[in-house]
């Protein structure tokens, strides 16, 4: 299908829908939290009677300053049936987590998303590899729709794309992406207050957290891999949460002379959670694949259901063995 009829059917979609359900990701990040509640802020001003968040994980703190944050829920809310489930920022339905059965039983599926493909589970698809941010299809579909941009939905649409593209500064950031960006600000959105509370305010146990995992930072004999791993006992020490880890694998991939960087996590569950980022021609989208996992070219997940120790020593394997036939 080309975008352009890609859009006019969601916005169909969207138009035709009296009851809406919007689904963010697990362990959702800026982009997956401020493309559903920009969607949602636009849809509850278009006057749909039902619009619902239902999200796996709750809301970090550091994104709690959203306008209506508040509105995300845990569990199951009152309806079961929705006419329209708008799923963002995913390109695999279990990445739902829990509420994957509730998107399931819609009786439409829309799916607004930038990752690479790996299942097709909606009747209509936006999906866009190179959109820097699910916030930048949501824009461009609130404008192919003719919504007006408050400064809700504009704060909450470049919170998502200031979160994937690092403030600019990832290589997925293209002119349109700033043109969007501009465009979000003169609507309203308060750019430096957003990147503030992203990117420059943390608690006082993610800040410990993170001095516990970067003192655990290794690498290969080439310089070219480097990586962190985060035990149960260093979010006991530090009493941070397990959100509290996001954006550190940055720091490791800053490290000069690094092309691929990972962090490993142990979740409670005891499964270990894996973040994956890349610099320059390294796919690890394709590797986080090898695992079940997925994401983009330079940022990548998986999970594994192995021992810490186990996971770092067939990680590290692997990703040489893909560092040797990428390059
Ligand atoms: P993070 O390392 O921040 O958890 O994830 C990096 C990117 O990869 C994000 O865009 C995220 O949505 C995606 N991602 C992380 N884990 C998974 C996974 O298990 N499956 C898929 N399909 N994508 C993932
Ligand atoms: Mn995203």
């Amino acid at each position: 299908m080309r975008s352009r009829d890609s859009f006019k059917r969601a916005a169909q979609l969207l138009c035709e829908a009296e009851s809406l359900l919007i689904v963010p990701h697990l362990h959702p990040d800026g982009d997956a939290l401020g493309s559903a509640l920009g969607l949602y802020h636009a849809l509850k001003q278009m006057g749909k009677p039902v619009v619902e968040v239902v999200s796996h994980d709750s809301v970090p703190e550091i994104y709690r300053f959203l306008p209506d944050w508040q509105a995300i829920h845990l569990e199951h809310p009152h309806q079961t049936t929705y006419d329209l489930a708008v799923v963002v920022d995913q390109s695999q339905l279990s990445r739902a987590g829990k509420h994957e059965p509730l998107v399931r039983a819609a009786r439409r599926i829309l799916q607004i998303d930038h990752h690479m493909p790996l299942e097709q589970f909606a009747d209509v698809r936006i999906v866009d590899t190179e959109a820097a941010a699910t916030a930048e299809l949501v824009y461009r579909l609130l404008r192919s729709m003719r919504v007006r941009m408050t400064p809700e939905v504009a704060t909450c649409l470049l919170t998502g794309i200031v979160t994937d593209t690092f403030s600019f500064k990832f290589p997925n950031t293209t002119p349109r992406t700033l043109r969007i960006a501009a465009a979000l600000q003169q609507a309203g959105a308060d750019l430096s207050y957003i990147s503030e509370q992203v990117f420059e305010t943390r608690s006082f146990s993610a800040v410990k957290l993170l001095g516990l995992a970067l003192s655990t930072l290794q690498r290969t004999s080439d310089g070219k891999i480097a990586w962190i791993t985060i035990p149960r006992r260093a979010f006991e020490e530090s009493h941070a949460h397990e959100e509290e880890t996001e954006g550190i694998v940055n720091f490791v991939r800053s490290v000069r002379g690094v092309e691929l960087a990972m962090m490993l996590r142990e979740s409670p569950k005891g499964k270990i959670r894996v973040s994956l980022r890349s610099r320059g021609k390294v796919n690890v989208a394709l590797l986080a694949q090898q695992f079940g996992g997925g994401g983009h070219e330079n940022a990548a997940g998986c999970t594994l259901e192995t021992s810490l120790a186990e996971a770092e020593m067939i990680l590290v394997r692997e990703a040489q063995r893909w560092m040797e036939s990428s390059t």
